[in-house]
C-alpha cells in the first residue's frame, strides 16, 4: 500500500507540530523518519495510522483518500519503543490476540490460528520460546514478540515508533539488520521512526528528516548523508568540521585561499560557510598545492578503530577533527604535539543567500 502525506498541518493549541509536510511512500518501501526529539515524529506516525486528525491536508491510501477512515479499517500494525506485552499471556497467546478478537465472521479457527502463530515466531526467530511469559525474555526477543504481534493481523502498513530505542547498541544493531530482511521478506509498506542516524541511514531505503514540524529533506541515505541541503542536516547526520570564509564575486577566500565557484554561479557578496566531514579532511608535513589548508597541531590521536581519529587546533585555536586510513597514518607518522597542514578535499558551501554551491575541489 502506498501513502501519500499532502500539505498536512497538525496544532496542538498554539503549538504547531507538523507544519505544510508532504511525502509519499511507494508501495513496499521503507522510509525512516528521522528528526531530534520533538521534531513531529511520533505526531506524523500517529497521523498516518489515524489516531491523530490533522488540522490541513490529507493522507491518501493507494491514492484514496484515508482521512475518514477508522484506524482499523486502514489496516496498521504498530510497534512503539516501550511495547507493553501482555505480562499474563505467553508469547504465543501475545501474538495470536490480535487473532482472537476479530469478529466471529473472520475469525479462523483454533487450528489455524495455532498454524499462523508457528508461522510468525518463525519469522522473527522465537518459535522455541512460545511458552514462556515476557518478564522471561530479553529487551530484543520482546520488541520481536511486539513485532510478531502487529503482523498478525496482516498489516497494509507497518509503523514503528523507535522499536529499539530502549535497547543498548549491541543488540539495536543486530535488529535492525533483521528488520530490513524481514521487511524485504514480506514486502510490506513500512515507516520507521528514529533519532538515530546510523540507524536510519543503515535500514531505510528512504530518509526523511524533520526538524521543528517541518520536511528539511528527503532522500536515498547516500543522498542525504553526502548531499545534504541543509546545514542542519549536515550536523545531524555526523561530524562535521565548518571553516569559514567569504565569497566575493564569484570568488571563495577561505583563510589565505582562494578558488573559483563553480561555473554558472551567480556571483554575490556573503558570509560562506564550508562543511566537511571528518573524512574528507587530509593531513600533510607540507602545504599541499590546490587545496584550502592550514597550519595546526595534533592534540589527540585515537588509533583504535578502522579509522585513525586526529584531533588538531588551529592557530585560532579552532579544533578540527581528521579522520584517516590506518595506512596514510602510518605513512605520515602522526603524533601527538606534530606541527602539520590540514588540508580540504571536498566541501559543501552555504551562505547567507539562496542556494547552495557544492564546491568539488
Ligand atoms: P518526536 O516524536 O519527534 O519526538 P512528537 O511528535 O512527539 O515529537 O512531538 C512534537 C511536538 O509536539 C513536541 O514539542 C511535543 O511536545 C508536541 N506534542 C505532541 N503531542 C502533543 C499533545 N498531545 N499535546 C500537546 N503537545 C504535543
Ligand atoms: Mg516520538
Amino acid at each position: 500500500m502506498s501513502i501519500e502525506i499532502q500539505h498536512v498541518t497538525k496544532r496542538f493549541g498554539g503549538f504547531t507540530a507538523l507544519n505544510d509536510v508532504s511525502l509519499t511512500v511507494p508501495s513496499g518501501e521503507l522510509v525512516a523518519l528521522l528528526g531530534p526529539s520533538g521534531s513531529g515524529k511520533t505526531t506524523l506516525l500517529r497521523v498516518i495510522a489515524g489516531l491523530e486528525v490533522a488540522d490541513e491536508g490529507a493522507v491518501l491510501f493507494d491514492g484514496q483518500d484515508a482521512t475518514d477512515r477508522n484506524v482499523r479499517d486502514r489496516r496498521v500494525g504498530f510497534v512503539f519503543q516501550h511495547h507493553a506485552l501482555f505480562r499474563h499471556m505467553t508469547v504465543f497467546e501475545n501474538v495470536a490476540f490480535g487473532l482472537r478478537v476479530k469478529p466471529r465472521q473472520e475469525r479462523a479457527s483454533a487450528s489455524e490460528i495455532r498454524d499462523q502463530v508457528e508461522e510468525l515466531l518463525g519469522l522473527v526467530q522465537l518459535e522455541r520460546l512460545a511458552a514462556r511469559y515476557p518478564s522471561q525474555l530479553s529487551g530484543g526477543q520482546r520488541q520481536r514478540v511486539a513485532l510478531a504481534r502487529a503482523l498478525a493481523v496482516q498489516p497494509k502498513l507497518l509503523l514503528l515508533d523507535e522499536p529499539f530505542g530502549a535497547l543498548d547498541a549491541k543488540v539495536r544493531q543486530e535488529l535492525r539488520r533483521w528488520l530490513r530482511r524481514l521487511h524485504d521478506e514480506i514486502g510490506v509498506t513500512s515507516v520507521f521512526v528514529t533519532h538515530d542516524q546510523d540507524e536510519a541511514l543503515e535500514v531505510a531505503d528512504r530518509v526523511v528528516i524533520l526538524h521543528e514540524g517541518r520536511v528539511e529533506q528527503t532522500g536515498s541515505p547516500e543522498e542525504v548523508y553526502h548531499h545534504p541541503s541543509t546545514p542542519f542536516v549536515y550536523h545531524f547526520l555526523g561530524n562535521v568540521n565548518l571553516f569559514h570564509g567569504r565569497v566575493e564575486g564569484t570568488t571563495l577566500h577561505l583563510g589565505e585561499f582562494t578558488m573559483e565557484l563553480p561555473k554558472g554561479s551567480s556571483p554575490t557578496d556573503v558570509e560562506a560557510v564550508a562543511y566537511a566531514r571528518p573524512h574528507l579532511l587530509d593531513i600533510d608535513h607540507t602545504p599541499p598545492d590546490g587545496r584550502p589548508n592550514f597550519p595546526a597541531s595534533i592534540t589527540d590521536v585515537n588509533a583504535a578503530g578502522p579509522v585513525v581519529k586526529v584531533e588538531l587546533a588551529t592557530k585560532a585555536g579552532a579544533v578540527v577533527n581528521v579522520e584517516l586510513s590506518q595506512e596514510r597514518y602510518r605513512i605520515l607518522g602522526l603524533q601527538r604535539g606534530m606541527e602539520v597542514f590540514v588540508s580540504i578535499k571536498d566541501m559543501q558551501l552555504f551562505t547567507s543567500a539562496p542556494g547552495i554551491f557544492g564546491a568539488g575541489i
